[in-house]
């Protein structure tokens, strides 16, 4: 069965609104032809709304960077689940590496978000990876077996039809060193055992497996050739609409 083939980009706290939206517009302009590869695009969340207004009914989706797992109440700065959603966002970006080493989240507040996503009809896209430190250790199985385990704790088989995993090694991430498409498929493949082991083979088969991390134009092509990338998550290369395509439309 070919697993969906998905392109993200991830813009992190860039872009004033006029920026955003030329960004949105200039992608749009050249995704009418990209056959069944899905493209989704992660404004800044006050960004969303007017964002995801203009991709309605276009080949691309909308996430939200974050939000909190309470559906409402007296939780300043937060951003709620069911707002994400009036918003007109299909997706949710969990577990980011920034959200995990910046700002502290542990694996228990990404579980949370991954149940408060289900229930407010949002497709949790979950990131996991490990440190150089825990590479070097030689941790990094490990690593993604305890990320990818509690993220999962109490989804169900039928939701998972809705997760996308992203490979994130923090190591990659803004620092312009790509682990090498050998070292991320083997991670890739590492990540659908485990799903395996829980979910059984249909649904580890079926699952889109992202690989993120200093992902570009020019080092796209070898990634996206390997037997267990489904696709990518990027983030300083999808702030320029030229350079996003590029990789949208890899060959
Ligand atoms: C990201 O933000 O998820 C990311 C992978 O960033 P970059 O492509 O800039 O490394």
């Amino acid at each position: 069965m070919p697993r969906r083939e998905i392109f993200a980009g991830n813009w992190k706290m860039y872009k004033t609104l006029h920026e955003a939206l030329d960004l949105v517009k200039g992608v749009l302009a050249g995704t009418s032809d990209i056959g069944g590869r899905e493209v989704v695009v992660f404004p800044p969340s006050p960004w969303a709304k007017p964002v995801a207004d203009l991709c309605r009914g276009t080949k691309i989706s909308v996430g939200a960077q974050n939000m909190y797992f309470e559906r409402e109440g007296a939780f300043t700065g937060e951003v709620s689940p069911l707002m994400v959603r009036d918003a007109g966002c299909r997706f949710i970006l969990v577990g980011h590496s920034e959200r995990r080493h910046v700002f502290g989240e542990t694996d228990d507040n990404v579980n949370k978000k991954v149940a408060a996503a289900f229930q407010n009809d949002i497709e949790p896209m979950i990131c996991v990876g490990e440190l150089l430190e825990e590479r070097e250790r030689g941790l990094t199985g490990a690593v993604l077996k305890r990320q990818v385990e509690k993220a999962l704790d109490g989804v169900s088989g039928d939701q998972m039809k809705k997760v996308v995993i992203a490979y994130e090694p923090v190591w990659a991430i803004g620092t312009g060193k790509v682990a090498t498409p050998e070292m991320a498929d083997e991670a890739h493949r590492h990540i659908r055992r485990i799903v395996k082991d829980r979910y059984g083979a249909g649904t580890a088969a079926a699952l889109p497996v992202l690989y993120g991390g200093s992902v570009k134009p020019d080092n796209i092509a070898g990634l996206y050739a390997m037997e267990n990338i489904d696709g990518v998550l990027v983030g300083g290369a999808s702030l320029k609409a030229d350079s996003f395509l590029d990789i949208i439309r890899v060959k």
